[in-house]
């Protein structure tokens, strides 16, 4: 079998598409070779292999040898070098490469190649024996870290010793000799550290580094990374193998980043940053600071430093014309990596670029606009769950602000907290139930659990492709980095900025949008859902087939369901309107009544006030549907609980309080979500049901009349197993409609239909759907009574079963297709076959959450309903489902 894949000079054996064999850097090298970009030569090493090495033992498959052997030869006859060659060294880079960019996660390999026997000839090609010996040095570092396990401190330690020793400041003093002598100690501290002398065959070197990358892939770093981002483990990865180029041959050579449009507001400019005379990660380290690509980009920040436009304009404009390229022939926004080695352009990398969720939005509609993609294209690229970033609030820009500071606008948004100073103590302070701003010099992979804890980052170095820069935006959060008039000192725990210090307990408040930070709490602004979003959403729902309903009662959640879109409610829970102060009381009576007379007094109470909610919701929704769910909770949740309460609450009521507990006592139950609830106390008081009929009716009347639009109310019936259950209500429904249209001589339309929620109401749904004019499936509490599982209580344990990988996702989070899936689909099945044109509804948290739309689109629901502020992410998802 094949097992390494060549590039260079055009004539690559990968392309784009094969990924998964390739890694993204080997699959898309190859792309940018077919295209006839300029890409150092080099070949790639499979996935395959990966998977081999540790099914193996951590071996090689026969035939690789060879096959690395014979790619290697061709790669000398390329570049006219040799591995290995005292006059003219081939040097090359190690570079790890997944199906997903893992950035950070497995280390390259910089400069191999290099030993006693080539430094002199790298000194005396590139005439730079200063140069040549730096290369050695760093390589040695580098390949005794990421290979040989030697702690990279030791020789940090070494070079700033030496340079006391020699009354150096910066490591530019450092003369080539001094360098020479610095790599005999660093060989040193590598033979101590590992008992053998550095190894000094290329081919030693070569295949220590391809172990190491492919080791790599279990490093906890990597793993956890996969975990956070559902990466496969069985992925694996692959290895590239590429000739070297130098950015840090002197003041004509640089190497830098860049994406092709802004990747924080999604703006149609270049965008990136460079170091002169440097080379590999020197530019997202954050040890110096780096200029800008472009002269706009440099003036919107702020910076002196020249710009790469204004340095080399003929190799700027080379790069643009590449980044353009690459853009249209990927259609998409790329993020690429490069280097200048003497005033030759090299490209090293390019893959699609992570943006915020702002400019993925903006990204796609401006390239829909330009014809790039199309509007289909454009909103199947947006990840639903992304738009919730949007949804944040920013700071008011009325509020006053006391800025202590300002860095760069890594990611949008703002965002308020305690300090934390380590990622322990960021998730500690957040377990506690605090808001976190998490406070670094510069973050690293091993404070990302730190990072998921935060609020949002905040660092002092480091420039907009750092690694807290990074990081933040992929999670979607607020991120200030390379604040550099701020003093972090995280042992004495202090931070300090404008000469004041802030430590424990402190709040401060960063806004990722301008890069300010300020100290205290700022208040912050809702979003505005205009431009891009707008017209995304606009295509989506042109797009979608389904409705989107909201699960909204009080009228500020139905103005919040109509502005983000909502179609109608989906779920109007009434139970929810009775704990206001002014209504605990008469339900309380009506609870409490020995009487059914008793109970209509006190119903007589409540029905002008739910007369009112209804109607102010109707208004709202003007015309479009809204369900009514009638009373479900049990009887016993609108009583005092707390013995202390029963006191008062008896004496408001003009009761013993002895008869209070006795009734309390009487009410109460062993399991109470498979109890006294739903239907069941509907049917023994069906003189509620009918106070909320009549309230519905009325409302509608009347708000019929004041917004002009016709409402048809649907009311539902909550936890129906029989159609009798169902029967029995509808009739006292629509013994009120009659009477509403008796006393007020209108005739109106309204719905009666079913919340399906029990597994048996799935099981009889063709008898039910007989009087059920339409079915809404309750798939909390269904998944609740499928599964056996009680969802308040279920936290505790299917954390284990998600720790143990016994589910592998949480039911109540995303619906279980396999089984409650099965109810679903059989309970639209049988429920069609009495009423064909029946209207199915999921009201469920299921119905915010995209796997579970998609299911929904696969049945043909008519509508998803979720809570309002998911609205969005579920019309986004519905759209997507057709697609
Ligand atoms: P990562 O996946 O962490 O981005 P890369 O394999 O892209 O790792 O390597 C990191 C950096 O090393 C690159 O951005 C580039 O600057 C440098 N690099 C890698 N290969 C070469 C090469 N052949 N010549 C010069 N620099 C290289
Ligand atoms: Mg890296
Ligand atoms: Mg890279």
């Amino acid at each position: 079998p094949r097992w390494v894949y060549g590039f260079g000079n055009g004539s690559a054996d990968g392309d784009a598409g094969m990924q998964a064999l390739l890694g993204g850097k080997g699959a898309n090298l190859a792309e940018m070779d077919r295209l006839g970009l300029p890409v150092p030569p080099g070949f790639t090493i499979t996935t395959d292999v990966c998977h081999w090495y540790y099914r193996n033992g951590r071996s090689y498959p026969p035939g690789l040898i060879g096959q690395v052997r014979d790619s290697l030869a061709r790669l000398e006859a390329a570049t006219g070098r040799g591995f290995g060659d005292p006059l003219h060294p081939l040097l090359v880079s190690v570079r790890s490469g997944s199906r997903a960019s893992m950035p950070g996660m497995l280390d390259t390999v910089l400069n191999l190649g290099l030993s006693d026997a080539t430094v002199d000839g790298l000194a005396r090609e590139a005439g730079d024996e200063r140069f040549a010996w730096d290369s050695y040095r760093r390589f040695i570092q580098m390949y005794a870290d990421v290979v040989l396990g030697v702690d990279h401190d030791a020789f940090e330690e070494e070079l700033e010793s030496y340079k006391d020793e020699a009354g150096y400041l910066l490591d530019t003093d450092l003369s080539a000799s001094d360098l020479a002598t610095l790599v005999d100690r660093f060989k040193e501290i590598v033979a101590e550290a590992t008992d053998r002398p550095f190894p000094q065959d290329p081919g030693e070197q070569l295949w220590g580094a391809i172990g190491a990358v492919f080791g790599s892939w279990l490093n906890p770093r990597a793993v956890t990374y996969r975990r956070l981002h559902n990466i496969p483990d069985d992925w694996g990865t692959a290895v590239s193998v590429q000739a070297m180029v130098f950015g840090n041959m002197g003041t004509t050579s640089a190497t830098g980043v860049a994406f092709t449009r802004n990747p924080s507001t999604g703006e149609r400019a270049l965008y990136g940053e460079f170091l002169i005379n440097a080379q590999g990660e020197d530019v997202v380290s954050g040890l110096r600071t780096p200029q800008y690509l472009t002269r706009s980009g440099a003036a919107a920040a702020g910076s002196d430093a020249p710009s790469l436009e204004q340095l080399m304009p003929e190799l700027f404009a080379e790069f643009r014309a590449i980044c353009d390229r690459l853009e249209r022939h990927y259609r998409d926004m790329q993020d690429v990596e490069f280097t200048i080695e003497r005033g030759r352009l090299f490209m090293l990398q390019t893959r699609g670029g992570k943006r915020t969720a702002e400019a993925a939005l903006r990204i796609a509609v401006e390239m829909a606009d330009e014809g790039l993609i199309l509007p289909d294209d454009a909103v199947a690229r947006i990840e639903p769950a992304s738009l919730d970033q949007l949804l944040h609030p920013t700071l008011d820009e009325c509020a006053p602000r006391d800025v202590i500071a300002a860095g760069l606008p890594a990611s949008p948004g703002a965002a308020a907290g305690r300090i934390a100073f380590t990622a322990e103590e960021a998730e500690r302070l957040r377990s506690e139930g605090h808001d976190v701003i998490l406070a670094r010099t510069e973050t690293s992979p091993e404070d990302i659990h730190g990072m998921h804890a935060a609020a949002g980052v905040l660092t002092t170095r480091g420039g907009m492709t750092s690694h807290a820069a990074v990081v933040a935006r992929g999670m979607g959060k607020p991120c200030v980095a390379g604040v550099g008039s701020i003093r972090i000192d995280p042992k004495a725990r202090t931070l300090k900025a404008s000469g004041r210090v802030f430590g424990d307990g402190d709040t401060i408040t960063i806004d990722g949008t301008t890069g300010q930070v300020m100290a205290g709490l700022v208040p912050m602004r809702e979003p505005e859902l205009s431009g891009a979003f707008a017209t995304l959403m606009g295509w989506a729902d042109e797009i979608r087939r389904m409705k989107v309903r909201a699960n909204a009662e009080t009228p500020s959640e139905a103005r919040a369901a109509r502005a983000f879109g909502a179609d109608g409610i989906g779920l109007c829970r009434t139970e929810h309107m009775f704990f206001d102060d002014g209504r605990i009381l008469p339900m309380r009576e009506m609870i409490l009544a020995e009487t059914e007379e008793g109970r209509r007094a006190a119903l007589a109470k409540l029905l002008p006030m739910q007369r009112r909610d209804f109607t102010e919701l109707f208004e709202i929704m003007h015309g479009r549907p809204v369900t009514i769910r009638l009373l479900d909770p049990p009887f016993h949740e609108f009583l005092p609980q707390d013995p202390a309460e029963i006191d008062t609450v008896a004496a408001t009521l003009g009761l013993e309080p002895e008869r209070l507990a006795e009734r309390l006592k009487a009410l109460s139950e062993f399991n109470p979500m498979l109890g006294h609830r739903g239907c069941r106390l509907l049917i023994s008081y069906p003189e509620v049901a009918e106070m909320q009929a009549r309230a519905i009716f009325e409302a509608a009347l009347i708000a019929g009349r004041s917004t002009g639009a016709p409402i048809i109310p649907e009311i539902m019936v909550p936890l129906v197993a029989a159609r009798a259950e169902l029967d029995f209500l509808k009739a006292r429904i629509d013994a009120v409609a009659a009477a509403v249209m008796a006393e007020t001589g209108r005739r109106f339309r309204y719905q009666v239909g079913t919340m399906i929620e029990l597994p048996r109401a799935c099981l009889m749904a063709r008898e039910i759907a007989e009087s059920a004019e339409f079915f809404s499936f309750g798939t909390n509490d269904l998944t609740q009574t499928t599964f056996g599982i009680s969802r308040d209580d279920a936290g505790g344990f299917l954390q284990h079963y998600g720790q143990k990988g016994i589910l592998k996702f949480d039911p109540f989070v995303t619906l279980d297709r396999g089984g409650v899936g099965e109810l679903v689909e059989t309970g639209v099945a049988r429920g069609r076959m009495a009423r064909p044109d029946i209207k199915l509804g999921i009201c469920g948290e299921h119905g915010g959450d995209p796997d579970s739309i998609d299911f929904c689109e696969e049945l043909g629901l008519d509508y998803v309903s979720c809570s309002p502020f998911r609205v969005p992410i579920a019309r986004l998802s519905a759209a997507q489902a057709t697609l």
